[in-house]
C-alpha cells in the first residue's frame, strides 16, 4: 500500500510516491506536477480546487480561500460564501482534493500520508495539519519537517556524500533553514531556525503596496477607498494575483508590468493601470525583508557550532528562492554557488513520499537512509525565583533545549512553594527568553494543566517530576507525578485554543465527506440547469413557472444530497423540457 508524500505549501502543494525503489512526482487530474493551494465554495455548492479556483478567484474572492496554512493552529473562522470553516476543515477539502487526484493517479486507495510542515511550525500548527489529514480520511503516518524532507530527497540522490549543507527554504508563506550532515547513508540535522510568517505572500504584498503608492500618486486617491465593499475586495484579488505574476517575471526579465485593464471605475471614468517596474526597484523594495533571513541563518549555523565556511552545498526550496536576489544574498553569505540540480519545487514531496517508503522498507538496501531531526525550539515550564529575597514568579526554567536531536524527553523536578499547597499550575512554554512570558504560551487552553492531590505538607516538602516530550512528529507530551502519592497527570497538549476536539474532528469528516457528494451532484446537473433555464427564458409564463418548481425541486435535492431523489427530479425535468419543446 502506497504512503503518499505530501508537500502541503502556502501557496502551492506537491505529491509524490516510491515506485520500485525512486520517488516520483503525481501529477494531478489537470496534469500538473503542483497544486496552487486554494480552495472556492461556488454558490452552486461545488467545490473547486487548485489552479482553477485559482483563476476564479479575482471574480469569486469571497467565495475563495489562499494562503490557508498560515491560520493553521488558529481559532480564527473562515467564512466562504455563507459557510464557516475552521482552516483544518479548510486544509481537509483541500487534501481530500489531493487524495482523490493520487487515487486516480495511482490506480489504488490511498490511505496513508506523511505531510510536511516548516521545521518552525509550532505544537499547534502541527496539530491543526495532523487533524486536516485526518477529516480528510488519511491517517498522518508522519509530520515532517519541509527542510528535512528536502535533505532526504538530496541525500537519496548523493548516497555517498560526506558533506555540511544548508537548506534554505523560502516558500509562499514561510521560511526555514536547517544545517544538516549527511554522512553516506545517515541524515543529521544539526539546527533549524525559520519565521513562519515569512515568504513569497509578503513580497507580494509590498508589491500590491508599490502599486497602491502609484495609484494614490496619479489619481490622489488611495486604490482601496472607494466602490463598493465587493469591488474593492475584487480589485484587490486582481492586484494581488497580477503582484504575483510581475514577481515571477522579474525572476527572469530585468522588468515587468502590472497590466490590470478596467480595474475600477473612479468619478464614472473606468481607470486601466499599466504600470511598469525594474527588477532594480523590486529588489530595494524587497531587500530588508531577505535580508532578514539571514539572521535566521547565522542562527542556525550558529547553534550547529560551524563557521560559514565549513558548508559544503547551498540547497535552495521553495518557489521564492527563484528569485535572484535571494540566491545572491545566500551566495554571498556562503562565498559559494548554490546548487542547481535540485528542483524547489518538488524536492519536499519526493522527501516525504521517500520517509513513507521508510515505514514500509520499500526503500532497496543501499538506499536506505536513517535520519535524525531536532526540536526548533527551548521549552520549559515558569517557576519561583528568590532574587535579593523577595519570591518572584514568571522565570522560564528549560526542560529541552533548542536543536535537540527528537525524540527527546526531559524531566525535572520541582518543590511546592506554599505551606499545605495541593495544587501546582504548568506552564508549557516556548522561546528563549528568561522571562516565561514573553515567550509563546504553548497551553492557551480552556482548561489549564494541573497537578492536583498533593498532599498537605510543609512548602518545599512535595516534589512533582514534570517529564516534557518532543516526538519525531514534532508534538509535545507533558506528565507529571507527585512523588510521594505516584499520582500521575498526563496530557499531550490537545486541549489548546483552536485545536478541535475528537468530536469536532468526527462531525467534520462526515461534513466533508456529504459536503464533496453534494459538490458531485451539484457538478454533473450543472448542464441539465442551465439547459433549463435557457428554455425557460423563452417559454409561455406558465410553463417557466412550472421548469422554475422543478429546478427548485432538483436544487433542494442536490442540497439533501439525496442521489435517488435527484436522480427522478433530474428526470422529470428533462421530461418536462421535452415537454415544453415538443
Ligand atoms: P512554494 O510554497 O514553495 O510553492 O513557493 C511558492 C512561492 O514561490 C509563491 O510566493 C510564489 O509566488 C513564489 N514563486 C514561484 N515561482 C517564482 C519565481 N519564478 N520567482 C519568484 N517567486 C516565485
Amino acid at each position: 500500500m502506497t504512503i503518499l508524500g505530501i508537500d502541503l505549501g502556502t501557496t502551492n502543494s506537491a505529491m509524490a510516491y516510491v515506485k520500485n525503489g525512486q520517488p516520483e512526482m503525481i501529477v494531478n487530474s489537470r496534469g500538473e506536477r503542483t497544486t496552487p493551494s486554494v480552495f472556492q465554495k461556488n454558490i452552486n455548492g461545488e467545490l473547486v480546487v487548485g489552479s482553477v479556483a485559482k483563476n476564479q478567484y479575482s471574480s469569486l474572492p469571497e467565495q475563495t480561500v489562499l494562503e490557508i496554512k498560515r491560520k493553521m493552529g488558529t481559532d480564527e473562522k473562515i467564512t466562504v460564501g455563507e459557510t464557516s470553516f475552521t482552516p483544518e476543515q479548510i486544509s481537509a477539502h483541500f487534501l481530500k482534493y489531493l487524495k482523490q487526484a493520487a487515487e486516480d493517479f495511482l490506480g489504488e486507495k490511498i490511505t496513508e500520508a506523511v505531510i510536511t510542515v516548516p521545521a518552525y511550525f509550532s505544537d499547534a500548527q502541527r496539530k491543526a495539519t495532523k487533524i486536516a489529514g485526518e477529516i480528510a480520511g488519511l491517517k498522518v503516518e508522519r509530520i515532517l519537517n519541509e527542510p528535512t524532507a528536502a535533505a532526504i530527497a538530496y541525500g537519496l540522490d548523493h548516497p555517498d556524500s560526506e558533506k555540511n549543507i544548508i537548506v534554505y527554504d523560502l516558500g509562499g508563506g514561510t521560511f526555514d533553514i536547517s544545517v544538516v550532515r549527511l554522512d553516506k547513508n545517515l541524515i543529521e540535522v544539526k539546527a533549524s531556525a525559520g519565521d513562519n510568517h515569512l515568504g513569497g505572500m509578503d513580497l507580494d504584498r509590498l508589491l500590491v503596496d508599490w502599486v497602491a503608492e502609484q495609484f494614490a500618486e496619479q489619481y490622489d486617491v488611495p486604490l482601496f477607498s472607494f466602490g463598493e465593499a465587493s469591488e474593492i475586495t475584487q480589485r484587490h484579488a486582481r492586484v494581488k494575483l497580477e503582484a504575483e505574476n510581475v514577481k515571477k517575471s522579474l525572476s527572469s526579465e530585468l522588468s515587468a508590468t502590472f497590466n490590470l485593464p478596467f480595474l475600477a471605475v473612479y468619478e464614472g471614468k473606468p481607470i486601466s493601470l499599466d504600470y511598469t517596474i525594474t527588477r532594480a526597484e523590486f529588489e530595494d523594495i524587497v531587500r530588508s525583508l531577505l535580508e532578514e533571513t539571514l539572521v535566521h541563518v547565522d542562527k542556525a549555523i550558529h547553534d550547529a557550532k560551524l563557521a560559514p565556511d565549513a558548508i559544503d552545498d547551498i540547497i535552495l526550496i521553495g518557489g521564492a528562492t527563484r528569485i535572484p536576489l535571494v540566491q545572491k544574498l545566500v551566495e554571498a553569505k556562503f562565498e559559494r554557488m548554490a546548487k542547481k540540480d535540485i528542483n524547489p519545487d518538488e524536492a519536499v514531496a519526493l522527501g516525504a513520499a521517500i520517509q513513507g517508503a521508510m515505514k514500509e522498507d520499500s526503500l532497496s538496501e543501499e538506499s536506505s537512509l536513517m535520519v535524525i531531526d531536532v526540536c526548533p525550539y527551548t521549552l520549559g515550564t515558569d517557576v519561583l525565583r528568590i532574587v535579593d529575597g523577595k519570591r518572584q514568579s514568571g522565570y522560564f526554567d528549560i526542560l529541552i533545549r533548542r536543536n535537540e536531536p527528537l525524540p527527546v524527553t526531559a524531566k525535572k523536578i520541582y518543590n511546592t512553594v506554599n505551606d499545605n499547597q495541593t495544587t501546582i499550575d504548568i506552564g508549557v512554554y516556548q522561546g528563549d527568553d528568561e522571562d516565561a512570558r514573553v515567550n509563546d504560551d504553548l497551553r492557551i487552553t480552556e482548561t489549564p494543566l494541573i497537578v492536583d492531590e498533593i498532599p498537605e505538607n510543609a512548602a518545599g516538602k512535595e516534589k512533582v517530576e514534570i517529564m516534557f516530550r518532543y516526538d519525531v512528529n514534532g508534538l509535545i507530551q507533558i506528565e507529571a507525578t507527585v512523588l510521594s502519592t505516584g499520582r500521575t497527570i498526563s496530557q499531550v497538549l490537545d486541549a489548546q485554543r483552536g485545536i478541535m476536539s475528537a468530536r469536532q474532528v468526527k462531525e467534520a469528516k462526515l461534513e466533508l465527506f456529504d459536503d464533496w457528494e453534494k459538490s458531485k451532484l451539484a457538478s454533473e446537473m450543472k448542464g441539465v440547469i442551465r439547459r433549463a433555464k435557457k428554455v425557460r427564458r423563452n417559454a409561455e409564463p406558465q410553463q417557466a413557472v412550472q421548469i422554475e418548481e422543478a429546478i427548485q425541486q432538483l436544487e433542494y435535492a442536490i442540497q439533501e444530497t439525496d442521489v435517488e431523489l435527484v436522480k427522478a427530479r433530474e428526470e422529470a425535468l428533462l421530461d418536462l423540457l421535452m415537454e415544453i419543446i415538443e
